[in-house]
């Protein structure tokens, strides 16, 4: 097809993108003040048995959009997605196998909070088919996680990290940098501490003040934008010379332990999101579309299962793209971008033409890649790519 035939046609798919699995297990033990994600106060006992009914419910409004087509990564997310019992998530993952072709070798990943890790609890979840689990340890300071809120110690934080190493040898630790009164030294120890766990992923995130969050009415006193800079740049020194891989801004991995359900999402692949508040993308062979389920889990648990999808505007796709391809440190093959949004690479082009000239990607004939102040200034890479 000439390439102006596809111009005119829009989006056009020939193989359609690699497509993951996301669930969503909205319940918490207690709402951490810097938290804006979709997460709940559990109140009494949780509604596992009705949940995972209503989950199954929304993956089978959403099935006809996907037939013939094989999952290649599940994550389990929340949320506190191990306040479920390893029952429920034995027939959520045989329900989802039921109804859906995982393939073999399928990576699925399940978020824990080291205050619910207990031994039998993880070996059912493995049991379950679970095979990787992300643990959100923040910090191995007792003093700092009192300031973030967590229900855990840092002694609960390396039991879980041992026992998870145990049973599941792959996972990763999410570490938080940027904490209440944290100095650069006090960052370098979490993240020494984080690599003499063992843990064959880590990923650091800087802690920011987000809307409708406990310390966004009541801030506390964080380190300034230069202190949190040497602290990034501190956390990549140590990482690298320690052995990971930096490959996404915030992920760092050892070789072979990347994240593959990640990785979908930056390289702009395809995902069902089931459970309250999930979002997912989903390619056909002449458009992309999104699908959000409401968010309030008593809202979720009535809701009738049917899911309305939103088409993605063809000049909406180069940010949607960039949104998150930019994001990968090693950058993305040039053949990716029509692979993932089905559009000519022509359309990517004014953008990145003029992020060259601010010296924010850098290109050769087959990688984009972000430079340093790309990666350092990424609102102002995106930009360049919003539509008129
Ligand atoms: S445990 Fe995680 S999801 Fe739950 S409130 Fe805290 S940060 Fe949010």
């Amino acid at each position: 097809m000439s390439a102006v035939l596809r111009d005119l046609r829009g989006v056009h798919f020939e193989v359609l993108p690699p497509l993951s699995l996301y669930v969503h297990l909205p319940w918490c033990v207690r709402k951490c003040p810097y938290c804006d994600f979709n997460s709940h106060e559990r109140a009494s006992a949780l509604p596992e048995g009705e949940y995972v009914a209503a989950l199954f419910r929304d993956l089978e409004a959403l099935l006809p959009s996907v037939w013939g087509r094989r999952i290649q990564s599940i994550f389990i997310g929340g949320g506190t997605p191990s306040l479920f019992s390893a029952k429920a998530i034995d027939e959520l993952l045989a329900g989802v196998r039921a109804r859906l072709t995982v393939e073999p070798g399928a990576e699925i990943t399940l978020e824990a909070n080291p205050g619910t890790a207990e031994a039998e609890r993880f070996a059912g979840y493995r049991g379950a088919g679970v095979n990787r689990v992300s643990l959100g340890v923040q910090s191995f300071a007792d003093a700092k996680l009192a300031a973030l809120g967590r229900i855990h110690s840092a002694d609960e934080a390396r039991r879980a990290v041992d026992l998870a190493l145990n049973i599941f040898g792959n996972v990763n630790i999410d570490l938080m940098y940027g904490l209440p009164g944290q100095t650069l030294a006090m960052a370098q120890a979490d993240i020494a501490e984080g690599v003499r766990m063992g843990t064959p992923h880590l990923s650091a995130y800087q802690l920011t003040i987000e809307p409708n969050t406990v310390f966004y009415s009541h801030p506390p006193m964080l380190p300034g934008d230069d202190a949190s800079a040497d602290m990034q740049q501190m956390i990549e020194d140590a990482l690298g010379a320690a052995g990971f891989g930096h490959y996404e801004t915030s992920a760092f991995a050892r070789p072979g332990r990347r994240c593959r359900h990640n990785l979908n999402y930056w390289e702009f692949g395809d995902y069902l999101g089931i459970g309250a508040g999930a979002h997912g993308k989903l390619s056909f062979a002449d458009r992309v579309t999104r699908h959000e389920r409401v968010k309030q889990p008593r809202e979720y648990l009535a809701a009738d299962g049917e899911v309305p999808q939103r088409e993605i505007a063809a000049k909406e796709l180069p940010f949607e793209f960039m949104l998150n391809a930019g994001r990968l440190v090693e950058g993305f093959p040039l053949e990716l971008f029509s692979a993932r949004t089905g559009l000519q690479f022509s359309a990517l082009e004014p953008g990145l033409r003029t992020a060259e000239e601010k010296q924010l990607v850098k290109r050769d004939m087959k990688l984009v890649r972000p430079t340093e102040r790309g990666r350092r200034f990424q609102n102002e890479l995106l930009r360049l790519f919003l539509p008129d």
